[in-house]
């Protein structure tokens, strides 16, 4: 049930999806990788629309650098654990949600426990790495957990949502890890950030309610420089590890 508290709170939500639909919602668990550029937005709309908990893979300290895009955090911040105020921070937006940081690097070793114990409903990403974001597509389909992975660069965005083994994931897409120069800083405008993390959490929220119409078997891509959103049909690659059922 949901308090009067709540009832409040989601006053606006809940006209448009009621009663039932946030109290799902209430019972829902996300595992978000990364509380950046992009997992600033999307953690705090999963947190203010009423998720019921949040498992948070982040181990980073934040830089002065970071705060050109990374909405969560604050200049006094510097040096500080992102993890640890990612967590004072969303309780303060919303304590009905149960906050879980885990301060590991997501591997595949460190996310197990979770994937495999945590009856988790929907996995995000918000990595700044092809290497965590293909770990992510895998483990998604090896437990058959519905996810959603994006990518930014400069004024560009893309986004894809998975049904693991009945739609195109993201290995359909782009085969698999591209060789990048790590060295190498990826220019990012801080509004893109915004835009895709925000569609990020569109995305889980439709798909923990099977609302509307995710972006699955499309690639959504995004020039916010010409404003321009583009859907590129996909179709599942019959060779991908996609294709093959548990
Ligand atoms: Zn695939």
């Amino acid at each position: 049930m949901l308090s009067n508290e709540e009832l409040e709170r989601y006053q606006r939500q809940i006209l448009i999806i009621g009663k039932n639909g946030q109290e799902l919602l209430k019972h829902k668990k996300v595992l978000q990788v990364g509380a950046g550029g992009l997992g600033s937005p999307l953690s705090l709309y999963l947190v203010s629309s009423g998720i019921g908990e949040l498992i948070l893979f982040e181990n980073d300290f934040i830089s002065l650098s970071n705060l050109g895009r990374q909405i969560l955090y604050n200049t006094d911040d510097v040096n500080k654990s992102k993890g640890d105020l990612a967590k004072s921070y969303l309780t303060r937006l919303n304590p009905n949600i149960k906050i879980t940081i885990i301060n590991e690097r997501f591997t595949e070793k460190t996310a197990e426990i979770y994937l495999k114990n945590a009856q988790i409903d929907y996995l995000v990403d918000a990595s700044d790495n092809f290497e965590t974001k293909f770990l992510i597509n895998d483990l998604g389909l090896k437990y058959n957990i519905p996810f959603t992975i994006a990518g930014i660069q400069g004024f560009e965005g893309q986004l894809i949502s998975v049904n693991p083994h009945n739609t195109a994931c993201y290995r359909c897409v782009f085969g698999g890890i591209p060789k990048t120069d790590k060295s190498k800083t990826i220019p990012v405008m801080s509004p893109t950030c915004g835009v895709v993390g925000s569609l990020e959490a569109n995305e889980v929220i439709k798909g923990l309610l099977n609302y509307g119409k995710r972006i699955t078997n499309k690639l959504l891509m995004l020039s916010l420089d010409t404003g321009d959103f583009t859907i590129i049909p996909i179709k599942q690659n019959p060779n991908c590890l996609c294709a093959n059922q548990n």
